[in-house]
């Protein structure tokens, strides 16, 4: 529920007035009156309906100022219906009670988008509590730590992941050709890409090494590395599969805890839009790509290799 300033309220009981004196016109639906009744008696609306009001109020809009006299729709006699129907979704035309219900509303979706993040983690847990026997103390420690980056990268921004997050995947790669497997440059293996310097060493500046990077997930035409559209789909989920035999010792510290994100993240986000854009394209694929990150994620490598394999 979300409690109601005392301007939504004023607004309220006025339209309630006019509407009972007959001027509110044909157009308005009862249970628009008894909203604004429970409104006025109990001083707050439920979360539904501060977001419908937020909606209707932006739908509306166009129509006052498409009004044959805007400026006096608002005064006696001549109430327009439109008035009493603004009224009665709380605002008094002056834009306030408007201005209340588009704030509240943004939050309250802000707040469902952050607890769907915490479903999708707790379930995330849960899998790691179910594999906590399975698994010995180092493994169970990574996947911890892996889950808690995964999250924190999300959260990070301070917004929930938007759909903005998954538009342009859907040429995702899923049989590439030879020659787009050839001439891998370091964006295909990133962050486990190796840079070498003078002594052989890993160093930032130096030259890029094929033969020492790592998991390679995306064609050669590759240019931003986080973006899915490059993406190998084989070679993501060999990645998956080969991530706990790589020898990270090379690397700088925390290139293996990147890497983990990073795949994990190309797999959510194709996963997540395939499923929204086409629902019969190549299941099998699907499945298996969500079967291996939720393995990968349990630490289940010999599963994904089995598929693989099979
Ligand atoms: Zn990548």
């Amino acid at each position: 529920m979300v409690k109601l300033p005392k301007y939504v309220q004023k607004a309220l009981r006025d339209g309630l007035e006019l509407h009972r004196a007959g001027l509110s016109g044909d157009g308005l639906v009862p249970k628009t009156v008894s909203d604004a009744e429970s409104g006025v008696q109990g001083g707050a609306w439920p979360d539904e309906k501060i977001k419908r009001a937020a909606a209707w109020f932006a739908r509306h809009k166009n129509d006052r100022m498409m009004m044959k006299n805007p400026d006096s729709w608002d005064k006696p006699p001549s109430y327009s219906p439109a008035y009493v129907a603004w009224l009665l979704w709380g605002d008094d035309g002056n834009g306030k009670g408007e201005e209340f219900m588009k704030k509240r509303s943004m939050e309250l979706k802000l707040k469902e988008g952050k607890m769907r993040i915490m479903h999708a983690m707790l379930k995330d847990l849960l899998d790691v509590i179910g594999m906590m026997d399975s698994v010995d103390m180092d493994t169970l420690k990574n996947i911890l730590m892996a889950t808690h980056d995964r999250y924190a990268s999300i959260a990070g921004d301070g917004e929930p992941e938007s759909d903005a997050d998954y538009v342009d995947v859907e040429d995702a790669v899923e049989e590439p050709t030879v020659y787009q497997r050839s001439n891998l440059p370091p964006a295909a293996f990133f962050p486990a890409s190796f840079f070498a310097g003078a002594d052989g060493n890993y160093d930032d500046e130096g030259e890029f090494r094929v033969s020492k990077s790592k998991l390679p997930h995306h064609i050669n035409d590759v240019e931003d590395p986080y973006g899915n559209e490059s993406v190998d789909i084989p070679r993501l989920r060999n990645a998956l599969a080969r991530f706990n035999q790589v020898d990270w010792s090379d690397f700088p510290d925390g290139t293996m805890e990147k890497t983990r994100v990073h795949l994990e993240r190309h797999a959510d986000g194709i996963l997540a839009s395939r499923a929204k854009e086409c629902a019969t394209c190549r299941e099998e694929d699907l499945n298996a790509l969500s079967e291996d990150i939720r393995d990968f994620r349990a630490g289940r490598f010999s599963d994904i290799i089995g598929r693989l394999n099979g």
